[in-house]
C-alpha cells in the first residue's frame, strides 16, 4: 500500500515506508506539520518540505514521495513566509537537540 498511513496524532502522518535522510542518514518514519492552526492530519505531497530531527536539513518531496535536499536555488525563490515557517521549524528542533539532544543521543531506560 502506497498510500501514507494517518496517525492518531494530530499533525502527525505517519510514511508508508521508512526513509532514509539524503544528509545524515536518519532513518524517518512519521512526517509533522507546522503548528499553523488549524492544525490538521495532512498526508505529505509531492513538493512539501520535511525538516530532518537529527541534521535540521530542509528536504523536499519528489513525486515519487522520496525526500531530496532542497536547493540552494530552491530556497531563494520561496516566498519569504515560507522561508520564515521553515526557519522556525528549524529553530525549534535546535532549541530541542538542545534540551534533550538529537535523535538517537538519548539513554534508552533499562527496566
Ligand atoms: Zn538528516
Amino acid at each position: 500500500m502506497d498510500q501514507p498511513l494517518i496517525s492518531p496524532e494530530p499533525g502527525v502522518t505517519l510514511l508508508s515506508k521508512q526513509q532514509g535522510c539524503p544528509v545524515c542518514g536518519y532513518a524517518m518514519n512519521a512526517v509533522g506539520q507546522a503548528d499553523k492552526p488549524p492544525v490538521q492530519t495532512v498526508p505529505p505531497k509531492p513538493g512539501d518540505f520535511a525538516v530532518c530531527m537529527r541534521c535540521v536539513c530542509v528536504l523536499v518531496f519528489e513525486p515519487s514521495m522520496t525526500l531530496r535536499i532542497l536547493t540552494n536555488k530552491e530556497w531563494a525563490v520561496l516566498p519569504p513566509s515560507e522561508r520564515m515557517d521553515l526557519t522556525r521549524m528549524r529553530t525549534r528542533i535546535q532549541v530541542m537537540h538542545a534540551t534533550v539532544g538529537p535523535p538517537g543521543s538519548r539513554q534508552e531506560p533499562t527496566s
